[in-house]
Order: C-alpha cells, then sequence, then structure tokens
C-alpha cells in the first residue's frame, strides 16, 4: 500500500502543531530556513539524545568534544573546503536564476517552469562556475586589522584539529573515536525542500580513528551500525537502503562513501554518509600547522597516522525521517485521524494528561496532581481545552504515545484510562500506579504498527 504521506502534509503538520515555522515568517520567510518551536525542540533533543548515547553513553571508545563554529581560517585551506568544497553553478541570463549545473534535469526554468533550464529558445546560460558553499564572515572590530573567517560547513574538522588534545587526554588507543554535535553553515542554492536542506543545521558527526590496516573493516562495521539505529528508532526496514558513491561522486577528501538512503516523499535521498577518509586530514593539517597528529604508543614507541572512518548525520534531516515515516492517517468509528506513529524515545511529550470535566474541581485537582507527579519523570503535558476527542487528536498528531483520562469513576474507585496512541487500546488501571505503568510501557520494545 503507497503511503498516504507527502511534503506538503508533513510541512502543515509541523506547522499546525508547532514543530517547525518558516524562519523570519513577518518579514516574508528566508529560502531553506526554518525555526523550531516547542515540540520540534524536544524532538531534536530527542533525536541528539539517541545519538550520543549510541555513540558515546554505550560505548568505552569514543569520547565527546564540542569545537567552535568560527575555526582558524587555515583550517579550511588545509582541509581543502576552501579550493575544493564547491557546486559547478550556471547563471540563466534571461530569467536571472542560478542552479546547479550537475541538476539541470531537475530544476525548473525560471520563466517556464515545464521545461528544465536550458530547454527553452530564451534560456541563456552561462558555463558552470564553482561557487564555493562556506558562508564567510570578518573578524576583528577595525576594518584595516580584521580578517576573513568562515562559519564552519561541517563539524568535522574541529574534531581533526583537536586530535592530539583529546588522544592525549582521553588516553584511547586506536581504534577510537570523538563525537560531536553542533551547527554547520551551507550556502545551499538548491531548493530546500523544506528542513531536508537549510543554510543551517545541526550534524551529527564522529570521527573513528583507527590503524590503516584495520580501515576497511570499520568502514563496513559503522555502516552496518547506523542502519541498526535507525531501524531501532522504528524506521522501516524496506525505506532505508544503502547506496554506495561512485568513483566520480567521491568528495576530495574521501576513498570510499556509501549513503544510507531514506524513501522520502522527493525520493530516496541522503540521511547519513559514512566516509573513509584515509589520512587525508590529519596529514593535511600536520602539514599546514606544523603540529604532529599521529598516534603515539608511549609504552612501545610505535607510530602511525590513524585512517579514518566517518559516520555523518543530519539532525535536521533526521527528523524529517522520523516524522514522515511516523506519519499515517487512518478512519476510526467514521472520522478520519492523523497520527504520528513516532518511536516513544523520540515522541516530543511521553504522556498526556487529560481531566474529562475540567469545571468538576475534584476531577481536574485529581489530574493536576498526576500531571505534576509524571513531570518529574518524563515529558508530560496537562491538556483541559476542548472536547476530549480534540484534546486525544492533538497528542494523536505530535505523537504522544500515551493519554491517561481521569473521570467521574476516578472520584468512585481510583481509577484511571490509560489510552495507547496506536492501537487505541483504553483500560483503567489505579492511579496509583500510573507513573509505573506508564514508565514501563515506555520501555517496551515498539515496533511501527505501519506495514513494511
Ligand atoms: P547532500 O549531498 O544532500 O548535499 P552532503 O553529502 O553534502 O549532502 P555531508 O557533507 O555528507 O552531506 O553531510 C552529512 C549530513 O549532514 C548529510 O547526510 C545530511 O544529513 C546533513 N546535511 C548536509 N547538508 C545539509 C543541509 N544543507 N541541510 C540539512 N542537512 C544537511
Amino acid at each position: 500500500m503507497p503511503d498516504s504521506v507527502t511534503m506538503e502534509k508533513i510541512v502543515s503538520l509541523a506547522r499546525r502543531r508547532g514543530f517547525v515555522f518558516p524562519s523570519s515568517e513577518i518579514y516574508g520567510g528566508l529560502g531553506s530556513s526554518y525555526d523550531y518551536g516547542h515540540y520540534g525542540v524536544l524532538m531534536k533533543e530527542n533525536v541528539k539524545a539517541r545519538w550520543l548515547e549510541a555513540m558515546v553513553r554505550e560505548r568505552d571508545d569514543i569520547v565527546a568534544l564540542d569545537s567552535s563554529i568560527i575555526l582558524h581560517p587555515r583550517v579550511w585551506e588545509a582541509s581543502g573546503h576552501v579550493t575544493g568544497f564547491a557546486d559547478p553553478l550556471v547563471d540563466c541570463r534571461f530569467c536571472k536564476r542560478r542552479y546547479r549545473a550537475d541538476q539541470l534535469d531537475q530544476a525548473e526554468c525560471g520563466a517556464k517552469p515545464s521545461k528544465h533550464p536550458g530547454e527553452t529558445e530564451k534560456c541563456d546560460l552561462t558555463e558552470p562556475r564553482q561557487f564555493n558553499l562556506m558562508f564567510s564572515t570578518r573578524i576583528g572590530a577595525v576594518e584595516e586589522t580584521g580578517f576573513d573567517a568562515y562559519l564552519r560547513p561541517e563539524t568535522a574538522q574541529g574534531i581533526f584539529v583537536n586530535f592530539k588534545n583529546v588522544a592525549q587526554i582521553a588516553r584511547r588507543k586506536p581504534p577510537f573515536g570523538i563525537a560531536q554535535i553542533g551547527k554547520a553553515f551551507r550556502n545551499e542554492i538548491t531548493p530546500g525542500n523544506f528542513i531536508f536542506r537549510t543554510l543551517e543545521f545541526e550534524q551529527m558527526e564522529m570521527e573513528y580513528f583507527v590503524p590503516p590496516a584495520e580501515a576497511e573493516r570499520w568502514y563496513r562495521y559503522w555502516i552496518e551500525e547506523r542502519m541498526s539505529w535507525y531501524l531501532r528508532l522504528g524506521i522501516r526496514e524496506s525505506h532505508l537502503r544503502v547506496r554506495a558513491h561512485e568513483a566520480e561522486e567521491l568528495s576530495h577528501y574521501s576513498s570510499a562513501t556509501s549513503d544510507i538512503e531514506y524513501l522520502f516523499p522527493i525520493g530516496w535521498s541522503e540521511l547519513e554518509g559514512i566516509a573513509r577518509r584515509g589520512d587525508f586530514d590529519l596529514r593535511a593539517h600536520t602539514e599546514a600547522s606544523g603540529t604532529k597528529l599521529e598516534w603515539v604508543d608511549s609504552e612501545g614507541g610505535e607510530r602511525y597516522v590513524p585512517h579514518v572512518v566517518e559516520p555523518a548525520a543530519g539532525v535536521g534531516r533526521s527528523l524529517l525521517a522520523f516524522m514522515v515515516d511516523a506519519y499515517d492517517e487512518e478512519v476510526v468509528a467514521e472520522r478520519p485521524r492523523t497520527v504520528l506513529r513516532l518511536h516513544p524515545e523520540l515522541a516530543p511529550v511521553k504522556v498526556a494528561v487529560l481531566p474529562l470535566i475540567p469545571r468538576n474541581p475534584e476531577i481536574a485537582g485529581r489530574a493536576r496532581a498526576l500531571y505534576e507527579e509524571l513531570r518529574r519523570a518524563v515529558v508530560a503535558e496537562y491538556d483541559d481545552s476542548g472536547q476530549i476527542g480534540r484534546r486525544y487528536r492533538r497528542q494523536d498528531e505530535i505523537g504522544t504515545p500515551f493519554a491517561l483520562t481521569i473521570d467521574e469513576q476516578t472520584l468512585e474507585d481510583d481509577t484511571i484510562t490509560i489510552r495507547d496512541r496506536d492501537s487505541l487500546s483504553q483500560e483503567r488501571i489505579p492511579i496509583s500506579g500510573a507513573r509505573s505503568a506508564v514508565l514501563d510501557r515506555l520501555a517496551h520494545e515498539w515496533k511501527t504498527p505501519k506495514p513494511d
């Protein structure tokens, strides 16, 4: 059965429920820029937490780092970004639009959108020119003494330039890794497809330093690990695949790259890249800085430049994939229902507390007390506005796995109902056991009820 989800439906739900808004909207918006609202922030934090958990907390061989967004400009010369981080672009002298030279067959002509650029008589395209994707800025208060710098286009280089500091202090021997989550900036000119491609985005990157002879093995290992991370968090297997890059697609630093791709409504697209970067980065920074970035065994005296395997993912792009995969529509009791079947660990709110008759002070009081108890353990929400059906629908749309309803029967026998987002089952449980019932259910293994 084909998915009912489209990008328009995701954009609309994200906005309606306050996950993601167009940036600077009151000024007409800024292309390829988005702001995250309350639920978007909570969900993004969950994605990042699951990544850090898998990379750092559950392992002994990876440590964390948070490096600066603005690094010494020579970092980007040494890394090859000043000369190499560019897309070939063509301009149309007639419609004044700019296109990626390698994606003309997917672009719309500025004057006649049913055609591709170059296909109409009026199209007047320039030769492709290299256009650097880095945003530049200027450091220093005085114009004459200031100098140009860049906003980082990836978090990886902050890891390489800290290799010596971290390797010494963490007392790690290859294979070991350094993980970082942080903002990156790219002057992207291709249309964004919502948060799939934005000017400003968060990356989750891990550089894994290995003995050169083991690079291929670890490259395979990290492809497997990262695939299973998405599967564990509920993405359907049929919507994930690994695609190895052809030789001509490889970046300047890479000897092999595989993308984990997701079947977005726009088609199969990169979710994460896993690259074998060889010793390119450590050697380049050693040469440019004069500081030897190598592994030295303090006991045996062995020394070598480790090779690097890098899994690099985007927070926003992952969040989009999780939302798309979770989006579902069904008809229940002749009424349409939209539900985000998110893995409970990713859901922004874990439990909603709903007093059935809010103007009954006893019911409201019991509900409020339960909410106060629950919010200490998990992200909970108290909702007393509108019909109960509408409140359920709101929670379904933000993916809240459980809703607890307090009603008149609660006042008689101290029980409440717990409603399951996916099965819609409702069960009466004692109010005193509500906290542990929610925590137990959240800890259960979860599999999407959507067909694979
Ligand atoms: P693409 O081919 O889509 O431009 P890329 O191969 O340049 O991506 P990488 O440099 O490998 O991307 O970055 C690693 C990850 O960072 C990507 O897999 C993606 O999830 C995320 N990412 C890269 N560019 C953007 C962007 N402009 N907006 C949002 N996320 C991005």
